[in-house]
């Protein structure tokens, strides 16, 4: 590594990227290529001599940038947006430049303890019980994504049960979440072993907004209790992926402690707002959980990936994730002076994934982050508002966060056509290139999610927005 050649070709690709977010509103956001565009574009094989910084970035701009569907937008309205920050993106730049392998404490000792240190501060911000903070048993780990969190959770609850009932009662084990828990769930109950027909998915409706009724739990739970199978794992969420809706945690939490079930909450989204004191409210019954995680890279200004969990019980992951090979062994470990943080995981190599954290709360300041989610809420107020006023929409659930789900109210009665009116709505207005929003389906309705929380979105781009939404809409209601 040449340092003046770093210094040389790091400015060039930093004014790469600061000339990127300067046009970013000159690009479609959704990406308009065809699938395999690329594979014309670049040669067959890798180049077998060196060639420049320059006709890389050329190539960048030529070839790749039309391929990217532009997440940073402020017109990007989609999924759950992920954040990007002028801080989160210097700790990257630094933890790439440091490229350590933070696997255990010793590997890098500055990485793990900044990583306690950080989700501690951001633990206290979301005012978490103390059980969850790094000094007692409990603490937390930045995973890569949520579906991580909820994987290692469970295998740490799959194992924690089995150690005391048998190995053999794996296919007895059982599952609970709602219709609206993120499929990674699913994927977690594949990947743990649990057998599909032992995950009980409850469903919701429209009268509690999609939240999981406790009822519908402790029923599910009696049932399975009679068929002598074992409850074990319920993963209730805050800020469900398709409208936001927010289950009642003491009311689940109270079954699953009295069921001895572990109870996992899943906050991907909504957590970050719960650092606003005014929203903290919606993690309430949080105390009754056995681990909880949000996703600082959705809405904390945090660039991916960084997902904080937090557990009561450190060991519970330990014991079911450790290893500990010879060529890893050291006196601190062994010690058992040290977290090692690759027996909190799956992988065992690890980036140091606290820096880019650290360097947005200290750059940032709480006060900060709480005005940019309170923001957000705001726009999605007034796009709410917007809405509310069009007589040919409505506003599906009742905004929570900053998640408006809405569509073309129904046309002559018929639901068939509404949904296809509503579909062709998406289409054409993503397709156009100057915003992009998704859906969901709600109660066998096709709905419109309109997600506030890029970065750099203002008033003006939910207004233009809501134009382009509304003159669309009344073009394909006059046809
Ligand atoms: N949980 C919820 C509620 C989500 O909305 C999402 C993604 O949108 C996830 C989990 C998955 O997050 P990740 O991409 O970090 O795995």
């Amino acid at each position: 590594m040449d340092s003046e050649q770093l210094r040389e070709y790091g400015h060039r690709m930093v004014d790469f990227i600061a000339d990127y977010y300067k046009t970013i509103e000159t690009f479609p956001v959704l990406s308009q290529v065809q699938p395999g565009y690329l594979h014309n574009l670049l040669p067959e094989s890798a180049p077998d001599h060196p060639e420049t910084v320059e006709q890389v970035l050329d190539d960048v701009k030529a070839k790749i940038l039309p391929g990217v569907t532009h997440w940073q937008s402020p017109s990007f309205f989609a999924y759950f947006p992920i954040n990007g920050s002028i801080a989160g993106f210097l700790g990257e730049m630094l933890s790439a430049g440091l490229n350590t392998m933070s696997f255990s404490w010793v590997a890098s000792p500055a990485a793990t303890e900044l990583e306690i240190v950080v989700v501690d501060w951001v633990a206290k911000l979301l005012n978490l019980p103390e059980q969850f903070l790094s000094k007692g048993n409990g603490g937390g780990v930045i995973q890569g994504s949520a579906c991580e969190a909820i994987l290692v959770v469970m295998i740490a609850a799959r194992d924690k049960v089995l150690r005391s009932v048998g190995k053999k009662a794996l296919e007895k084990l059982v599952v609970y979440s709602s219709d609206q828990t993120h499929s990674s769930l699913q994927k977690a109950c594949q990947l743990a072993g649990i057998h599909l027909e032992n995950c009980r998915v409850l469903k919701t409706d429209s009268s509690t907004n999609y939240a999981l009724r406790p009822e519908s739990l402790q029923e599910a739970v009696s049932k399975d209790l009679e068929a002598g199978l074992i409850p074990f794992f319920l993963c209730g969420t805050v800020g469900t992926t398709s409208s936001t809706a927010v289950d009642p945690l003491a009311a689940l939490g109270k079954i699953a402690k009295s069921n001895e079930m572990w109870f996992h909450i899943d906050a991907a989204y909504a957590g970050s707002a719960c650092i606003c004191p005014e929203y903290r409210q919606y993690i309430d019954g949080v105390e009754t959980a056995d681990s909880f995680d949000m996703n600082a890279h959705k809405w904390l200004l945090t660039n991916f990936e960084c997902s904080l969990l937090w557990v009561k019980d450190q060991s519970a992951l330990t014991e079911a994730l450790s290893t500990n090979p010879e060529y890893l062994k050291n006196k601190a470990s062994q010690a058992n002076l040290v977290v090692d943080y690759k027996d909190w995981q799956i992988p065992l190599g690890r980036r140091f994934r606290a820096l880019k954290l650290w360097m947005v709360l200290r750059l940032y300041g709480a006060e900060n982050l709480k005005s940019y989610i309170r923001n957000h809420i705001k726009l999605a107020k007034i796009f709410e508002q917007l809405v509310s006023k069009d007589p040919n929409f409505e506003v599906v659930t009742p905004r929570i966060f900053s998640l408006v789900c809405f569509r073309i109210a129904a046309v002559d009665n018929d639901e068939k056509k509404c949904n296809n009116l509503n579909r062709s709505l998406l289409d054409a207005v993503n397709s156009s290139g100057k915003l992009l929003f998704s859906h969901t389906i709600l109660s066998e309705k096709f709905v419109l999610r309109f997600a506030i929380g890029a970065p750099l979105t203002e008033e003006k781009h939910v207004k233009e927005a809501w134009k382009v939404i509304q003159e669309e809409a009344s073009f394909l209601l006059s046809k």
